[in-house]
C-alpha cells in the first residue's frame, strides 16, 4: 500500500479571461472569453496528486463567502480528505484574476484572503494528516511563519517535505536544509539562487547553488524542455513531452502534485520526474488550473508513448 500525501497551502477561485493578446497597462482588450474555475497552488497540487493516483489530504483556509463551501465540495469530488480545510470568519476566499493570450502566455493577480489566515496553529491542528503522510507538499501562497512551521513539523516527523517555491520568496537556510525536495521554475531559481538562469551552464550552476543550501533534491523545471534534477550522485535533464500548449497556468502545480505521488509510490527519482513531466505536459494542453490536471490513465498512456 503506497503512503499518503499531505498538501498544505492555498485554495483560490480563479476568474479567467482568455483573449487574443494580453493588455498593456491602461489598455482594454475586449472580445475575451470568461470562465470561473477552482485554483490556488495548494488546491491545484492536491487535485493534481489525487488525479495522479495519490491518497491526498489537504490543509487550507477558505472564507465565509459563497465560494468557501464550493471550494471544499470541489476538492471532495476528487476524493481529497478536507477535514482540515478550515472555514474562517470575516474574510473572502482567495481569489485570482488570470488573463491568458492565444499562445497560452498568462498574467495573474492574486488576493490571498483566507489563505493568509492559515496559521502555525492550524498546522498543529492538522498534525494527524501530516503524521499519516509520507510526503508533505507546500508552496508559498501562505504566510512565511506558517510555511516555516510546517517545514519544521514535517521534517521533525521524518517526512519528505517538498517545497514548490512559488511564487518566489526568500526562505532561510534553516528551512531550506530541512527540505527533502525543492521544486522551482527558472524565475524562482533565479530569485532564490540570485543567479541568472538562461543558458544550460547557468541552469546547472543555479541548481548547484540551491542544492548547496541544503535540500536533498533540487528539481528545476524548464517548461517544454522538462526538468533539471540535482541530487547527490546525479545531475541531469529529464526531458519533457511534446504537446500543443493551450494554457501553461498550472504546469508547475501538475508537476509537483504528480511528483509527490510518484515519490510516495517509491518510484526512482528520475522515473518520478518523468511521470511529473508527463502529467504537467498534459495539463498545458487544457485551459484552467484544476480542470487541466490529468488522471492516472492519461499520464500512464503518455509515458508509454516514450520512445524506448
Ligand atoms: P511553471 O508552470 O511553474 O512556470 P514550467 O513552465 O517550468 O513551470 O513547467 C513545469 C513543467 O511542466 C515542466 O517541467 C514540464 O514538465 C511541463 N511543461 C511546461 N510547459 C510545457 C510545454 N509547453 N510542453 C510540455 N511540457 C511542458
Amino acid at each position: 500500500m503506497p503512503g499518503k500525501v499531505a498538501v498544505v497551502g492555498s485554495s483560490n477561485i480563479d476568474l479567467i479571461m482568455k483573449m487574443e493578446r494580453l493588455p498593456r497597462p491602461g489598455e482594454t482588450v475586449t472580445e475575451a472569453e470568461f470562465a470561473q474555475v477552482f485554483g490556488g497552488k495548494g488546491a491545484n497540487q492536491a487535485v493534481a496528486a489525487a488525479r495522479a493516483g495519490g491518497d491526498v489530504a489537504f490543509v487550507s483556509c477558505v472564507g465565509d463567502d459563497a465560494y468557501g463551501g464550493q471550494v471544499i465540495d470541489n476538492l471532495r469530488t476528487d476524493g481529497i480528505d478536507t477535514r482540515h480545510v478550515f472555514p474562517e470568519e470575516g474574510v473572502a476566499s482567495g481569489t485570482a484574476l488570470i488573463m491568458i493570450d492565444a499562445d497560452g502566455e498568462n498574467c495573474i493577480s492574486v488576493a490571498p484572503g483566507a489563505n493568509y489566515r492559515l496559521t502555525p496553529a492550524h498546522v498543529d491542528r492538522a498534525r494527524d494528516v501530516i503524521e499519516a503522510a509520507s510526503v508533505v507538499v507546500a508552496q508559498c501562497e501562505i504566510l512565511p511563519e506558517t510555511l516555516e512551521h510546517l517545514i519544521d513539523v514535517g521534517a521533525r516527523l521524518g517526512k519528505l517535505v517538498m517545497l514548490n517555491l512559488a511564487p518566489a520568496r526568500s526562505l532561510g537556510d534553516a528551512s531550506l536544509a530541512k527540505l527533502g525536495a525543492l521544486a522551482v521554475n527558472e524565475t524562482e531559481a533565479e530569485f532564490l539562487a540570485g543567479l541568472p538562469v538562461k543558458t544550460d551552464a547557468e541552469i546547472e550552476a543555479a541548481a548547484e547553488a540551491l542544492l548547496a543550501r541544503g535540500p536533498k533534491i533540487v528539481i528545476l523545471t524548464l517548461g517544454a524542455r522538462g526538468a533539471w534534477v540535482a541530487v547527490e550522485g546525479h545531475r541531469g535533464l529529464v526531458p519533457g513531452f511534446e504537446v500543443k500548449a493551450v494554457d501553461t497556468t498550472a504546469a508547475g502545480d501538475a508537476h509537483c502534485g504528480a511528483l509527490a505521488v510518484a515519490l510516495v509510490e517509491g518510484q526512482a527519482l528520475l522515473e518520478a520526474v518523468a511521470f511529473a513531466n508527463a502529467a504537467a505536459a498534459l495539463s498545458v494542453t487544457k485551459l484552467g488550473a484544476q480542470p487541466s490536471a490529468p488522471d492516472r490513465a492519461e499520464i500512464d498512456a503518455l509515458l508509454r508513448s516514450r520512445p524506448a
